[in-house]
């Protein structure tokens, strides 16, 4: 059985993340979405808000699971005996970051293989920050997420 982790703060889910997450739904056995609660950074929805999101965008997808988790991603990976992270990868400047927490990551983790997805042409400028900030300026963002995040972005806007 191919399980894996797919961490991220999704703030707020993207198309860019739904695809990423229906494409390992089918190249994996489960997928475990790990949405990192990091207290450093300052969300615009709260941990629970973002679960509900993504709950109601895996209804359909039976091998897809979501976890809240505050501490290092690797330490879930192996509380869950998981070996194999998922990383999505938009343009190179994604790259060298990926690279070097992925080197992080198996200096922490040995036995943890990460792979990256390259994203689909059509996700390729999909970033949590730039819609975020889009919406914020009252820009119409309804293409680049899902409509349950479009509803709640517009009601906290
Ligand atoms: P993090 O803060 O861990 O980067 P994000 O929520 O920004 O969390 O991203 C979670 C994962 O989704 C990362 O692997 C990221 O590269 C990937 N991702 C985000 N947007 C896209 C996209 N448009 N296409 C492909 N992968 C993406």
């Amino acid at each position: 059985m191919k399980r894996v982790i797919f961490p991220g703060s999704f703030d707020p889910p993207t198309l860019g993340h739904l695809n990423m997450i229906e494409r390992a739904s089918r190249i994996f056995d489960e997928v475990n979405i790990v949405l990192s609660v990091n207290v450093t950074k300052k969300p615009l929805f709260s941990p629970e808000e973002r679960f509900k999101m993504l709950e109601e965008l895996v209804v359909n997808m039976p091998n897809v699971k979501i976890h809240l988790w505050d501490k290092l991603i690797v330490d879930f990976a192996k509380k869950m005996d998981i070996k194999i992270m998922l990383r999505g990868v938009r343009a190179l400047a994604d790259f060298s970051y990926e690279f070097e927490l992925a080197m992080t990551n198996k200096t922490l983790y040995p036995e943890l293989d990460v792979i990256f997805l390259p994203t689909d042409p059509q996700y390729f400028v999909l970033r949590s920050s730039a819609i975020k900030e889009i919406a914020m300026h009252g820009g119409d963002i309804s293409g680049m997420v899902p409509p349950n995040v479009a509803k709640a972005m517009k009601t906290r806007f």
